[in-house]
């Protein structure tokens, strides 16, 4: 067979070699190593196959010849070369870099639809070359990230592509925190990253005023995704429950995705977290890492019977609409600066005053949520912040008090209750189970404590 020809082909090359003195006790070892590697590499010349000799001599053992044999024969896999996309790559540059042409460029991204993919290379995505000993390119494998790839494989008829899309595996995470300090604080410590912190105060920023209504002994549990690849976590998912005590009041949100394949957050009793209304009308996560040092406004203390809210931020905080609605005033005056009031339906109209920047115009439409400027210190104000109004049928009103007297967002449709109550029950049973048990954890100490 051919192996049985190659160690022929390689004893008798064997023979021929010198052996440097010092190496000579290591000799009879190395005539089996040498034996393979020689029947390996039959056409190299005696230079490096003293190199490989000297190679061998610092290996601590020798495996079988069967072993190498039938690896080396029965897995001819060629090399594959790993390129990283740099800025200011392209497949042309990346192609070089492997060792390819123009040409090759080209017969591969002519190949068929799916090579068009290959147009699209970012900075961080990888290129994958396998190319044979003849200088042609066999296989590439375009890996955008750990959960997309593409690969393309030489055949008869040019190239032939199959994603490899991998599906990374859900856990279900847990974690609660009691601020003292900033919600982000508290975050931290909970081991939570601060887009999902993010993404906490997005679902409960209908009913709490994150930036104004924080305070010390509010607590937070949520119960969320966790994204696993090999065993190795890449990223969270989305919050699948969560709750947050707010000065005491508790509000509970949960995640149901409906037929449509829309999902939201809606109470347990199935209205949605979203309101037609935001409570505060600002991005919070500019400010609220610490909020309780700059709560205080600062300049209206002294006059408190102005009407209005006032959050103290950095200039340039992102302002945003409050709700849907027409722009019905952008303009600048002595006192308000440049101002923004919105008009919300027949009876509510939102004001933003002391606006370092505004992005609207009189007249236009605008969604809730959208920006319509940021925050500044211009009229009559002495540092930066947003002066909010909430008026209702001309009055100024509280919206922490208004709010609950406002018509209740949309709620699950009766038809769809039953799948509802099905989807969210198991999961709302699984955040109250940590706390069942972290009750029950607590218990015997607190009481001797207190
Ligand atoms: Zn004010």
């Amino acid at each position: 067979m051919e192996a049985t020809e190659n160690k022929q082909k390689s004893n008798k090359l064997l023979a021929l070699i010198h052996f440097p003195r010092s190496h000579m006790v290591a000799a009879t070892a190395l005539a089996v190593a040498l034996t393979l590697l020689l029947s390996l590499f039959p056409s190299e010349d005696v230079e490096a196959k003293r190199q490989k000799q000297v190679l061998e001599l610092t290996l601590p053992q020798y495996p079988a010849a069967e072993e190498i044999f039938s690896e080396e024969i029965m897995a001819p896999e060629l090399p594959w070369r790993q390129l990283t996309v740099k800025s200011g790559d392209n497949l042309s540059l990346l192609f070089q870099r492997a060792g390819l042409t123009d040409r090759d460029v080209h017969e591969l991204v002519s190949s068929g639809k799916q090579a068009k993919s290959l147009t699209r290379i970012h900075p961080g995505h990888r290129l994958d070359f396998q190319v044979d000993e003849g200088g042609k390119l066999q296989q590439l494998r375009y890996r955008e990230s750990r959960l997309r790839s593409q690969l393309f494989t030489r055949t008869e008829s040019g190239f032939e592509a199959r994603d490899e899309n991998r599906q990374p595996d859900i856990q279900t995470a847990y974690r609660e925190a009691t601020i003292t300090s900033s919600l982000f604080l508290a975050g931290q410590e909970a081991q939570l990253d601060t887009s999902l912190i993010m993404e906490l105060a997005n679902i409960f920023g209908w009913d709490i005023d994150f930036v104004l209504d924080i305070r010390k002994g509010d607590r937070f549990r949520v119960l969320f995704e966790e994204k696993f690849l090999d065993g190795e976590k890449i990223g969270n998912g989305s919050i699948l429950a969560a709750e947050f005590t707010n000065q005491g009041k508790s509000f509970k949100a949960v995640r149901y995705a409906g037929k449509d394949g829309d999902s939201q957050y809606y109470t347990p009793e199935g209205h949605a977290m979203r309101k037609a209304f935001l409570r505060a009308p600002l991005d919070f996560s500019r400010i609220s890492s610490n909020f309780n040092l700059r709560r205080l406004h600062p300049i209206h203390k002294k006059i408190r019977a102005h009407r209005g809210t006032d959050y103290a931020a950095a200039r340039g905080t992102p302002v945003y609409a409050a709700g849907d609605g027409r722009v019905i005033a952008s303009a600048y005056n002595r006192a308000n600066g440049n101002y923004v009031f919105i008009q919300h339906g027949n009876e509510i109209v939102t004001k933003y005053l002391h606006l370092h920047k505004r992005t609207v115009r009189k007249g236009q439409r605008v969604k809730q949520k959208q920006l319509i400027g940021t925050v500044g210190s211009t009229g009559y104000s002495t540092g930066p912040h947003l002066h909010y109004e909430f008026v209702v049928n001309g009055v100024h009103r509280n919206p922490r008090t208004i709010l609950q007297k406002m018509p209740k967002a949309k709620s699950i449709p009766s038809h769809q209750q039953q799948d509802f109550y099905s989807q969210v029950e198991p999961v709302l049973a699984k955040l109250d189970s940590y706390r069942t048990t972290q009750l029950a954890l607590s218990e015997p100490g607190d009481s001797n404590v207190n």
